[in-house]
C-alpha cells in the first residue's frame, strides 16, 4: 500500500490509500476516489507526502548547529530548577531538624497551616507518608539559599 496526499477541486485535503499509483489512475479515471469534504470526484495528487517532510526534519537534527544547542538545553533545565528552589526558600519556612515534628503539628492542625522545609531522615519522610502527611524531596542547591538582594 501506499498513501497519497489528495486535494479535491475546492482544496480539501486528505489522505488516500492504494495498492499502487497505477490503482489509484484507475480509480480516480472512474471517479471513485471521493473527497470525503464534499464528495468532490475531481481529485488530485498533490505533490510531497508527510513523510518526505518527516525525513528532512531528521537529517536536520543531524547537523552540527542542531546539536549544538544540547548544552544550552541543559542550562535552561538547571536555571528552571534553581528558580524552583528559590521560591521554595522563599515561601516556606526553614524548620532544620524539627521538620517531621512540624509537618505533623501543622496536618494535625497544632501549627499554623504554612509550607515548611527542613531535614528528614528516610524513616521520618516514610513514617509522614504513613500517616498521609505530604513530603517531597528536593534538593535545594546552594546558589539558592541566599536569595539576591
Ligand atoms: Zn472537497
Amino acid at each position: 500500500m501506499i498513501v497519497f496526499n489528495l486535494a479535491c477541486a475546492h482544496e480539501h485535503r486528505f489522505e488516500g490509500w492504494f495498492a499502487s499509483g497505477d490503482e489509484f489512475d484507475s480509480q480516480c479515471a472512474r471517479s471513485l476516489v471521493q473527497c470525503p469534504v464534499c464528495a468532490s470526484a475531481e481529485i488530485r495528487r498533490l505533490p510531497s507526502a508527510p513523510r518526505l517532510n518527516l525525513a528532512r526534519a531528521g537529517g536536520d537534527e543531524r547537523t552540527p548547529a542542531a546539536s549544538a544547542g544540547a548544552p544550552a538545553t541543559a542550562e535552561v533545565m538547571q536555571q528552571k530548577l534553581l528558580q524552583m528552589a528559590r521560591m521554595l526558600v522563599q515561601q516556606t519556612d526553614d524548620v532544620g531538624e524539627r521538620f517531621a515534628e512540624e509537618a505533623r503539628k501543622i496536618h494535625y492542625r497544632e501549627a499554623p497551616p504554612r509550607g515548611i522545609r527542613g531535614v528528614a531522615s528516610p524513616v521520618e519522610v516514610a513514617e509522614l507518608n504513613d500517616e498521609g502527611i505530604e513530603v517531597f524531596a528536593f534538593p535545594i542547591p546552594d546558589a539558592a539559599k541566599n536569595p539576591l538582594q
